[in-house]
């Protein structure tokens, strides 16, 4: 099953990406990881990326792009994905459709969540604050780079709800319950989908 999960900073979407892949037994494919951990492994693209992941804007397309057509060809990922931080732009989204296209596979599923913009800046702000005390914050998790990622995601990712709410695979999930909540949301959101792929998985091993 094919995945995208959607959702601004502080919707707890890395979190259900991991909890959910686990449910599905598909691995979470995050453009974020790959990109940190291309930074200390001193390659081209984290030179790249390094500054601009700090100050909380957007890496150019072409670059994401690329890792994330590489890897979702990978072995891994032949029964499907979650892709969690990928797409964050309209032109992601249209290099998405093309690269699954080429594969002959699509998209099954869209999952939004949907959280109240007041309430993001003080849980991003606390997460901050949390991940400092316990000496693993993330660089761009300071207060001027996470309004900056709060607008890069009103201005460049927001517009893919409407670009997947059109294709009509686009579910949406309140992501300010308990986060047990929102997972087992995920997973009734998806379920009919997750049967369908599973028997079709099944039918095609070997
Ligand atoms: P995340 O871990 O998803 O919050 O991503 C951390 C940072 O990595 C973002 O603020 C961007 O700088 C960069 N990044 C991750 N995914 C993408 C993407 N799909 N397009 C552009 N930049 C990205």
């Amino acid at each position: 099953m094919r995945i995208v999960l959607l959702g601004p900073p502080g919707s707890g979407k890395g979190t259900q990406a991991i909890r959910l892949a686990k449910q599905l037994g598909i691995p979470q494919l995050s453009t974020g990881d790959m990109l940190r951990a291309a930074v200390p492994a001193g390659t081209l693209i984290g030179a790249k990326a390094k500054e601009i992941m700090e100050r909380g804007e957007l890496v150019p397309d072409q670059l994401v792009v690329a890792i994330v057509a590489e890897r979702i060809l990978e072995a891994d990922a032949k029964y499907g994905f979650i892709l969690d931080g990928f797409p964050r732009t309209i032109a992601q989204a249209a290099a998405l459709d093309d690269i699954l296209r080429a594969a002959g596979l699509r998209l099954d599923s869209v999952l939004e969540l949907d959280v109240d913009e007041a309430a993001l800046l003080g849980r991003i702000l606390n997460r901050a604050k949390e991940a400092t005390a316990n000496g693993h914050a993330r660089a761009d998790d300071t207060e001027a780079a996470l309004r900056v990622r709060l607008e890069e995601y009103r201005g460049q990712t927001k517009p893919l709800s409407d670009y997947y709410r059109e294709r009509g695979i686009l579910k949406r999930v309140d992501g300010l319950q308990p986060i047990d909540k929102v997972a087992s949301s995920l997973l009734e959101a998806i379920a009919s989908q997750a049967r369908r792929c599973a028997r079709t998985a099944a039918s095609s091993s070997p």
